[in-house]
């Protein structure tokens, strides 16, 4: 993040900077945090948002070169320690399936015009 930069404002820059592609943020799948093991490494926070590409074009950057994935090839290529999040996106998927989902997000950035 950025000084003074919202999260989703964060979510919005990095995704169109490293991949080309435009995204409208729908609401927050989950939130993951680890804690510095020692001074040789961060604490982080991370955001999962769902959201869909509303424009531009897939391009690659500094940062690598994006691509689609079916979701059954997905998992081969996941870092089992990463594994539980893709557990909680299924999970996200079947509240869409069921017409459930929150929408705290999308009611805080349309108060702030984002
Ligand atoms: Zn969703």
């Amino acid at each position: 993040m950025r000084w003074r930069e919202h999260p989703t404002q964060t979510a919005l820059r990095e995704f169109k900077e490293e991949t080309g592609l435009q995204i409208k943020l729908h609401h927050v799948v989950a939130c993951y945090s680890n804690t510095s093991k020692g001074f040789g490494s961060m604490s982080t926070l991370m955001l999962v948002f769902c959201a869909e590409v509303n424009g531009g074009d897939m391009r690659s950057s500094v940062e690598g070169h994006p691509f689609w994935i079916e979701e059954s090839d997905l998992l081969e290529m996941v870092d089992f320690d990463y594994e539980y999040m893709l557990d909680d996106y299924r999970e996200h998927r079947k509240q869409h399936d069921k017409g459930e989902f929150c929408g705290a997000i999308v009611r805080e950035m349309a108060e702030k015009n984002l």
